[in-house]
């Protein structure tokens, strides 16, 4: 790319270290610049308008102009733009935000405690595991176990129970105590010849083997996303989490369920806890939480926690947690905008008639060459490519097939995200409309027909 000097450009090269990105490359690339949005579009400072199919980070659920969230921020700029909610203080959106969000959770969950980003939130939720097994008696219960293919941020400790080599590599990560087991899918997986049903119990088996190994005494809790985002977009395999949940439960060992990308209607109900019958003693949320418009995030926490905490409390005082802008106030106002938002304009309605759409739609490129599974559920979705179909053979990472696929639907103006294994993930705006619907899967197929015909 020719860097003009003074640029945007170039002013971004000399200045900033971005997340996610190659730094190397960056420093002679530079970035792809953004300077407005409108409905599911945003647009570069080249003029160049582009679908946004990944709703940025997985999270712009609302798109990416909303005028009555601009109004909530600004009505609470107005009238107290900080408070903290630290030492007994509190206030009306902190309040009204917890009482809306507790009414639309799961069963059993009966208290929030609000940070600032999902990482943020699985820090939390892993000090509050531990916290709790304090309170109760049992300070040796607290090793974590996550999955490979998970991803829980990058805050330290979500970043160990992440499953993720990226994550770790170059960190010194995980740190001691933080442990894997093998990931839900079975498409990934299962072994040759195995079916849906053996390939559970044998992660069940796993998961029970792991335990008894470590001592059930040692472990705290399990993280798990309910259908995993950054790790390769994979729907559980029928009957998982009943089986692993039953495995936890016997050890008492707490489930914390990461909902940062499927809460709020991303896989067709509120949270895919409903879906996927999860009990979580934790959920975590951020991303749709408020639409993506400012940075807010949240634990809830069941009433057997909060129990033992508050017993715990008596003995040992003050809490220790918290963040400065633990529920800031225009965060915690545009949150509840957005949950507002959510139920006057029916979007699990919307949700219902559109996904069969996208997920339709993106079924029927299965029969392309280079397609070797389609998958997702909701408005999340991944298109994966192989080198030949029936053994699902991966391409060699030195042809970048997946960076390919990136770029050249880039070049028809839509956004989708790469994933390791050359898959393409999808996850759009929810309020996104058919004819965008028909836009973005046209341009998957142009892309995956140009890559194809590279490859020749
Ligand atoms: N959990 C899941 C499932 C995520 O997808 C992400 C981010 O993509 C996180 C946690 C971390 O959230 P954040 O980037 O806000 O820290």
């Amino acid at each position: 790319m020719n860097v003009q000097a003074n640029s945007w450009a170039a002013r971004d090269i000399a200045t900033l270290l971005h997340p996610y990105t190659d730094l190397y490359k960056q420093q002679s690339d530079g970035p792809i610049v953004m300077t407005r949005g409108q409905g599911v579009r945003v647009q570069d400072s080249d003029g160049t308008w582009y679908l946004e199919g990944m709703a940025g980070l997985w999270s712009a659920s609302l798109g990416f102009d909303q005028p009555r969230l601009a109004d909530a921020a600004y009505r609470q700029l107005q009238a107290l733009p900080f408070y903290h909610i630290f030492n007994n203080r509190s206030h009306g959106p902190a309040i009204e935000l917890a009482e809306k969000l507790l009414a639309i959770a799961p069963p059993g969950l009966a208290r929030v405690l609000f940070s600032n980003s999902g990482s943020e939130a699985n820090d939390a939720a892993i000090k509050l595991a531990w916290y709790y097994h304090h309170a109760i008696g049992k300070p040796a219960k607290r090793k974590i176990i996550g999955r490979m293919r998970g991803y829980h941020g990058v805050t330290i400790a979500a970043a160990s129970a992440t499953g993720q080599p990226a994550n770790h590599a170059g960190f010194g990560l995980p740190l001691d105590g933080f442990l894997h087991v093998g990931s839900h899918s079975y498409w990934h997986d299962g072994e040759a010849g195995e079916s849906e049903a053996d390939f559970v119990a044998r992660r069940a088996a796993e998961l029970e083997a792991l335990i008894l190994r470590e001592g059930a005494g040692t472990i705290a809790a399990f993280i798990a996303e309910p259908v995993t985002g950054g790790g390769g977009v994979f729907v559980p395999a029928r009957g998982y989490f009943a089986a692993i949940q039953e495995v936890l439960r016997r050890h008492e060992i707490l489930f914390i369920v990461d909902e940062v990308i499927c809460g709020f209607g991303r896989t067709g109900t509120m949270f895919a806890s409903e879906q996927f019958g999860l009990q979580p003693d934790m959920l975590t949320v951020a991303k749709a939480l408020s639409a993506s418009f400012l940075p807010i995030s949240g634990v809830m926490l069941s009433g057997r926690i909060h129990d033992a905490m508050l017993a715990h409390g008596r003995e040992h005082g003050v809490f220790a947690h918290g963040v400065t802008y633990a529920a800031h106030p225009v965060c915690a106002a545009v949150a509840l905008e957005t949950l507002k938002i959510y139920e006057e304009t029916d979007i699990l309605g919307h949700m219902a008639q559109v996904s069969p759409l996208l997920q339709d739609g993106l079924r029927a490129l299965r029969d392309h060459p280079l397609v070797g599974d389609v998958r997702g559920i909701g408005l999340i979705a991944a298109v994966e490519t192989v080198a030949e179909k029936a053994s699902k053979t991966a391409f060699d990472p030195k042809l970048g097939v997946g960076a390919r696929l990136q770029n050249a639907v880039l070049n028809r103006q839509v956004i989708l995200r790469g994933l390791r294994g050359d898959a393409l993930a999808v996850c759009p705006p929810l309020i996104i409309q058919p004819p965008e619907i028909a836009e973005l899967i046209a341009a998957v197929r142009g892309a995956l027909d140009e890559v194809a015909a590279e490859l020749q």
